[in-house]
C-alpha cells in the first residue's frame, strides 16, 4: 500500500487511529466464522467527517475498504478479503438521544445491543431485537446483517426497527435515509435497502431505531420432549392454539449434550432429546393466559415436563442455556459449519426431515437449534476440520441442505447474511436477473467497486 496513502489516512484521523502493526492487522482481520484475511491498515475514526474523508481518499486511490463493527458475524463479512483498509466503527458508542415523546433512540453505531436494550428499559422502553451475541454484538454490525433472535417470533426483526440512518458512501457523500417519523414515503427507500446490505453499499454512522413500551410481565418456561418431533409438533400445535409467545427456541439433544458438557452441569433429565424454551410477555394476566395454553400445547405434543421459571434468577439459567448452545459446540473441539436456514413454519417438521436424512446419507453429526417459531433453525455440521473427507462430506450436506430449504420455500440465510462464506450459494435462491439488478445497486453507490470487495454475490 503506497505511503502517500497511509501518511493520509494518518492526518485526516491522528497517527494514533492507524495501525499497521501484524497483530492488530490480524485481530482486526477476522470474525465469528474463523476464517480470517489480515488488513493492511486499521484505522479506527472518530466521526462522520473522518469517515466520510477515509472514503474519499480509498475511493480515491482504489484500496478496498471494509466496515468493521463488533466483528461477531458469523459469515466472515467483516473479514478483508482483499486486504486494504479496516474502517473500525469502535469509537463511534454512544447513545445519542432516548426520546420518550416519540418512542426512538438515536445511537451511534458501535452501541453495544444489549447495552441500548437496557439504557432503554430503564425509562420503561423495550428495544425487541435479541441475538443472542447481544452482549458483544454492535448496533450497526446488527443492522447490516438484518440481525434477529429469539423475540422476533412476536416482534420481527431489526429491520421493523430501523426510521432512519445517517451514512456515508464509498464515493465519500454522507447521505441521510428516513426520518424520526414513524410513515415516510418520499422517493425509494433507502434506509431499508441498507439494511441488511452487509456493509457492501454505505457505511452507517448513525441510526434513528423505533422503540415500544417495555411489557410489564413476562413468563418463561422450558419443556422437554423425549425427541425432535415431539417439540416441532409443540411448535405447530401453539401456533394452532394461536399463541405467539414472545419467543419460542428450539434447542435438540446434540446441542444439549454439548451444553452439558461445556457447563459441567446436568441441565435437564436423562432421556431429553429436545428441549423447547417458551416465554411470553404483555400484562401480567396475558402472560399467565398465554402461557397455560402453551404448556397445554406442549403437553398435547407429548412433553415430558413444562416448567416454569420461579424467579428471575431461574428465567436467566433457562436463557443462559439458550445463549451457551454456539460457544458450546464450538467449545467441542471439532468444526462447526453454521447454517442459518430458514423454512415458512408449517416446513419446520419437512426440515429436520431433511436434516436426519443427511446426517444418515453422509454419516455427520449434525446440532441444531434456533428459533422454531419463524422457522429458523441453526443446522450445525460438526466435523472434525482436519479430515478431508469430513469436509468434502460437510460441503456436500451443505449444497443439498441449501437446495432443500431453497424447495421448501425458504431461505439459505434467516440473519447471519452471506458475507464470502456463503456466496457460492445465492443461485440456488436468486434468479440470475435478479443477481445482476442487485450488482446493479451496488455499483450504483459504489462505481469502483471498493466497499467490502468480494462479499455477497459469486464470484464472476
Ligand atoms: C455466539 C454468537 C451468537 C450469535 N447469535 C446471533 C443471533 O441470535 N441472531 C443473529 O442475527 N446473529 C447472531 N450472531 C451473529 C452476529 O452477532 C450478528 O450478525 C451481528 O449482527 C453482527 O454484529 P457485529 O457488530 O459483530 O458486526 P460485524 O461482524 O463487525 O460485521 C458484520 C457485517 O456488518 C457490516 N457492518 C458492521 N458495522 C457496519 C456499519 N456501521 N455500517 C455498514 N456496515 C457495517 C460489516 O462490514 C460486516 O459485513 C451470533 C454470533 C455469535 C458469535
Amino acid at each position: 500500500m503506497a505511503a502517500a496513502f497511509a501518511d493520509a489516512l494518518r492526518s485526516l484521523v491522528g497517527p494514533a487511529f492507524v495501525s499497521d502493526d501484524e497483530a492488530t492487522r490480524r485481530a482486526y482481520g477476522v470474525d465469528a466464522l474463523g476464517i480470517g484475511h489480515p488488513a493492511d491498515l486499521v484505522v479506527r475514526p472518530a466521526n462522520t467527517a473522518e469517515i466520510a474523508g477515509i472514503a474519499r481518499l480509498c475511493h480515491e486511490h482504489r484500496i478496498p475498504l471494509v466496515v468493521r463493527g463488533a466483528g461477531t458475524g458469523y459469515t466472515g463479512g467483516a473479514v478483508p478479503t482483499a486486504g486494504g483498509v479496516v474502517l473500525s466503527m469502535e469509537r463511534l458508542d454512544r447513545i445519542i438521544e432516548i426520546d420518550e415523546v416519540n418512542l426512538l433512540a438515536v445511537v451511534e453505531p458501535n452501541v453495544i445491543t444489549g447495552d441500548l436494550q437496557r439504557a432503554v428499559e430503564a425509562v420503561g422502553l423495550f428495544y425487541p431485537p435479541d441475538p443472542a451475541s447481544l452482549d458483544t454484538s454492535s448496533i450497526g454490525g446488527n443492522v447490516a446483517e438484518c440481525a434477529g433472535g429469539p423475540r422476533a417470533f412476536k416482534y420481527g426483526v431489526t429491520r421493523r426497527y430501523v426510521l432512519g440512518l445517517e451514512a456515508v458512501l464509498p464515493t465519500g457523500e454522507i447521505i441521510r435515509t428516513g426520518s424520526k417519523a414513524v410513515k415516510n414515503v418520499v422517493g425509494y427507500d433507502l434506509t431499508q435497502l441498507l439494511v441488511g446490505s452487509e456493509g457492501t453499499l454505505a457505511i452507517i454512522t448513525r441510526i434513528t431505531l423505533r422503540l415500544i413500551p417495555k411489557p410489564p410481565a413476562y413468563r418463561t418456561a422450558l419443556a422437554t420432549f423425549t425427541g425432535i418431533q415431539g417439540a416441532v409438533d409443540a411448535v405447530s400445535a401453539l401456533v394452532a392454539r394461536r399463541v405467539i409467545p414472545a419467543a419460542l427456541e428450539l434447542i435438540d439433544q446434540d446441542s444439549i449434550e454439548a451444553v452439558q458438557q461445556h457447563t459441567g452441569e446436568a441441565l435437564v433429565p436423562a432421556g431429553t432429546g429436545a428441549v423447547l424454551i417458551l416465554e411470553t410477555d404483555g400484562t401480567p394476566a396475558a402472560v399467565e393466559e398465554e402461557m397455560a395454553r402453551a404448556a397445554d400445547a406442549c403437553r398435547a405434543a407429548g412433553a415430558l415436563a413444562v416448567t416454569a421459571a420461579a424467579s428471575d434468577a431461574e428465567r436467566d439459567r433457562i436463557w443462559a442455556v439458550r445463549r451457551a448452545v454456539s460457544l458450546a459446540l464450538k467449545a467441542t473441539g471439532l468444526t462447526k459449519v453454521n447454517h442459518d436456514v430458514v423454512v415458512p413454519r408449517g416446513r419446520v417438521p419437512d426440515l429436520f426431515a431433511v436434516v436426519a436424512d443427511l446426517r444418515a446419507r453422509h454419516g455427520l453429526r449434525i446440532a441444531s437449534f434456533g428459533h422454531a417459531g419463524d422457522g429458523n433453525i441453526h443446522v450445525n455440521i460438526m466435523i472434525d476440520g482436519s479430515d478431508p473427507d469430513a469436509r468434502a462430506r460437510a460441503t456436500a450436506a451443505e449444497r443439498t441442505l441449501f437446495e432443500q430449504v431453497v424447495a421448501l420455500e425458504g431461505s439459505i440465510s434467516g440473519e447471519h447474511g452471506i458475507g464470502f462464506a456463503k456466496k457460492p450459494y445465492i443461485g440456488l435462491e436468486l434468479s440470475p436477473d435478479e443477481i445482476a439488478l442487485m450488482r446493479r445497486v451496488k455499483a450504483a453507490f459504489d462505481p469502483r467497486g471498493i466497499l467490502n470487495p468480494g462479499k455477497m454475490f459469486p464470484d464472476a
